[in-house]
């Protein structure tokens, strides 16, 4: 089966919401406000990537590297792929569900919070 669309609905923003509707799917319509195609931009689905001994994913100075959603993978050269160590990067939803992601992705928000004194907003988990 092909893999889903990576969609960002831009009619979703002009609803009063003020933000766009990103979600994945198979059809080319909006699953909150309905919008068709001509409302809809394809996203760049970007995997994230952690430092593993024995990972399929050679970079710099011999490191390797496995994508935490799907360790196998070798390539990201297909179109609208790409690959980061930085978790506010990532846009594919798999990779996002990961402990790795999420663990990431708070050390992340609490290094913001320090640095710009803002500490509301924050995961309650955000210090374990
Ligand atoms: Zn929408």
């Amino acid at each position: 089966m092909a893999q889903p669309f990576l969609l960002r609905c831009l009619a979703c923003r002009h609803l009063g919401g003020g933000f766009p509707m990103d979600f994945e799917s198979t059809s080319l319509k909006c699953p909150r406000c309905g919008a068709a195609a001509a409302a809809l931009v394809p996203r760049v689905r970007i995997y994230l990537i952690a430092e593993v001994s024995d990972g399929p994913i050679v970079g710099i100075y011999g490191k390797r590297f496995a994508c935490v959603s799907d360790p196998a993978k070798k390539t990201f050269i297909q179109h609208q792929e790409a690959f980061t160590d930085d978790p506010l990067a990532v846009t594919n939803p798999a990779c996002k569900e990961t402990d790795v992601y999420k663990k990431l992705k708070r050390e992340r928000d609490l290094q913001h919070a320090l640095a710009t004194g803002n500490l509301t907003g924050l995961d309650e988990n955000c210090c374990e």
